[in-house]
């Protein structure tokens, strides 16, 4: 039922009955803007000159990879000079939007798609680079360590190099390398890493393996629309059902765009989980809700919002942007106008944030 406030409070309450009221209420709620309130967005993404030339080259090479469709008419100067540059337009965004801090990530898909070599010198540099512009700007931006997957003993130096002598708040990561996983064992050292450093570890999206280039190249399918959720989605369940978090009960990790769907279908993979083909301790939700948060980037649908927090619970819901490529005023106005209690609001839009990058608020 769509009702205009305005007609509908000239007709005078009398006329419509305490139930059709209360319909309306839920129908149009009244636009909140929060003064004051503090926001920190959790998946916020940059380039940098080494990581755009080095996906452009790719993306000129014969390789039909689903990911590299979006760096292949790009250039350098006009992928560092646009809004994926760390520094820019950014902060004036923020500052026009009431956004207190950004958790900063390097862009998908990351150094992943890289030689060893050259991913492992990628993200060292562009963990630099964040420092710098951390150090720059106190108090506005946080960030995630990249880091090469390729060499797991190159990449857990860079994730303790990250954390203690950079400062950094976790990792990023972008789903599959390769068309691998981080259940198989060869990475477990990363995961090791990031539980003994006591950082999350963000699952960020890219588009399916090379192996479901058939599957998924077809009506922009490899992007957003579906393939992002359908591949992270993919890789979270291959870490709960692989038994990672018996494991490493203490890792935890991320995933964006409002948990990739497997909130609403942890009560089926819960009750067709079958423990001969997967020994776990626990129930798969329990994994889900113990050792993974998730967030609303790219998502302004409140009703998936609500679900989420009644079945994950308020402290496991992170608020982000997923700037640029989202807007970041209408992400604003989606959390402002959410229906939750101010606590409630609070916990999504930073403290939850704070909690778990460990973020100090300076
Ligand atoms: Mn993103």
């Amino acid at each position: 039922m769509k009702v205009d406030r305005r007609k509908f409070i000239a007709a005078g309450s009398a006329a419509l009955s305490g139930a059709a009221l209360a319909q309306a209420a839920r129908a149009a709620p009244a636009p909140r803007r929060l003064r004051d309130q503090r926001r920190i967005a959790t998946e916020e993404a940059f380039t940098t000159p080494e990581q755009a030339a080095a996906l452009i080259a790719l993306a000129g090479s014969n390789w039909r990879s689903l990911d590299l469709g979006l760096w292949a008419d790009r250039t350098v100067e006009g992928a560092v000079g646009g809004h994926l540059a760390l520094e820019g337009e950014r902060v004036r965004i923020m500052d026009e939007n009431g956004v207190a801090m950004q958790v900063l990530s390097l862009t998908s898909p990351g150094v992943q798609m890289f030689n060893a070599d050259l991913g492992t010198e990628i993200a060292i540099n562009a963990n630099d680079r964040l420092f710098e512009t951390i150090q720059r700007y106190p108090g506005r931006f946080a960030g995630l360590a990249a880091f090469a997957p390729q060499d797991p003993a190159r990449a857990t130096k860079e994730m303790e190099r990250a954390i203690s002598k950079l400062g950094l708040n976790g990792f990023i990561s972008n789903s599959h390398t390769n068309g691998e996983y981080m259940d198989d064992p060869k990475y477990w050292p990363i995961l090791e890493a990031a539980e003994a450093l006591d950082r999350p570890i963000y699952i960020h999206p890219r588009s399916p393996s090379d192996a479901m280039i058939d599957a998924y190249g077809h009506y922009g399918m490899e992007l957003a629309v579906w393939g992002y959720q359908a591949e992270v989605g993919l890789h979270a369940m291959r870490l709960i059902l692989g038994g990672i978090f018996d494991r490493f009960p203490n890792l935890k990790i991320v995933i964006g765009h409002m948990g990739k769907n497997i909130p609403f279908h942890l009560w089926r993979t819960d009750n067709k989980h079958r423990s001969e083909r997967s020994p776990l301790k626990r129930k798969p939700s329990e994994y889900f809700v113990d050792n993974f948060v998730i967030t609303t980037s790219g998502v302004r649908d409140h009703m998936p919002l609500d679900y989420s927090v009644k079945k994950l619970g308020a402290d496991n819901v992170l608020w982000a942007v997923d700037f640029p490529y989202e807007d970041t005023r209408l992400a604003v106005e989606a959390m402002d106008s959410a229906p939750f209690s101010q606590e409630v609001i609070n916990k999504i839009y930073y403290e939850n944030a704070e909690r778990i990058f460990k973020i100090k608020n300076l």
